[in-house]
């Protein structure tokens, strides 16, 4: 048995062939989604639309962006991050387009030749957009105008919103099993807690938390651990569980375990998060704390 936990570390690898594959349809699936955009933009009635679409555009683009690296079996940062830039310019580029030809009353094949002209693309924005472009937002009776550099200044924020993704991508937050080439599965736990409990895990080092956890109760959800406590209890100590297997060969499974607080919130309790929460942090646990959570799952 080793005397000190070993921690899970990205070995930095990827693999060329499905790295580009699936950068090629997130390209592809990008570009769909720009055209999607800038049509509904084009015909929303109300700014608040245009909002929620420009948030819902980031989100999705951030989703795809990992679910692609995912697939292609990426475990290098910036790799991930430049598989990323590619589907966000993409998927910008083609609502400029959208937005473009839709302004100049153009149909598909316009859009299809716009799209190969990048430099046209540019012109129209800096000589005809931006100069003469005015939104008009219109509250109750008042009608207010957006146009000059408060456009530009919307213009740069939708920009902004999205390359959203880009911050997410320099983060994997999954394990990847070199033997086996497959990504872990991850399970997650809850249990109550005490100041006992928490010194006793910190002070482990070995990787075998199974001796004190033997008495714990764990949770799928935090539900669990609420219906247990006295109603009249205000906040209550738990910790957060985050076990994950090699769906394959099940060896060297890794556990986070991160100090949260369920706060009271007049009857409901809420999970937040505490400064320096974490007591485990990607370890490698030994069989027989292995054990111990694979019964759980
Ligand atoms: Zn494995």
């Amino acid at each position: 048995m080793s005397s000190t936990v070993s921690h899970y570390q990205l070995s930095h690898k990827f693999n060329p062939l499905l790295t580009i594959v699936f950068t090629i349809i997130g390209i592809f699936v990008a570009i769909a989604l720009g055209i999607i955009y800038s049509i509904i933009s084009y015909y929303s009635p109300f700014v608040i639309i245009d909002i929620g679409l420009v948030v819902v555009m980031g989100l999705t683009l951030a989703y795809l962006a990992s679910f692609l690296a995912k697939a292609a079996k990426v475990r290098n940062t910036m790799v991930n991050f430049f598989m990323a830039f590619f589907i966000c310019l993409f998927a910008y580029y083609s609502s400029v387009c959208g937005f473009e030809v839709g302004l100049f009353s153009g149909d598909f094949t316009d859009y299809i030749k716009l799209f190969f002209s990048p430099f046209t693309v540019v012109d129209i924005m800096f000589d005809e957009i931006l100069p003469y472009r005015e939104i008009s937002i219109t509250r109750k009776s008042n009608t207010s105008h957006i146009s000059g550099l408060m456009l530009g200044v919307v213009y740069l924020i939708e920009l902004l919103v999205f390359f959203y993704p880009l911050i997410v991508s320099f983060h994997i937050d999954d394990y990847y099993c070199e033997d086996c080439q497959a990504w872990y599965k991850k399970y997650q736990f809850f249990s109550s807690s005490n100041e006992s409990l928490e010194t006793k895990l910190s002070a482990n080092l070995t990787g075998s938390y199974a001796d004190v956890l033997s008495q714990t109760t764990f949770y799928t959800d935090t539900k669990g651990i609420v219906n247990q406590v006295d109603q009249s209890a205000g906040n209550i100590d738990v910790l957060e569980y985050q076990y994950c297997q090699c769906p394959k060969c099940r060896q060297k499974s890794i556990l986070t375990i991160e100090k949260k607080l369920l706060k009271k919130d007049k009857k409901e309790y809420e999970l937040k998060g505490v400064s320096d929460g974490f007591i485990v942090q990607d370890a490698y646990i030994d069989n027989k704390t292995d054990a111990l959570f694979e019964k759980e799952i």
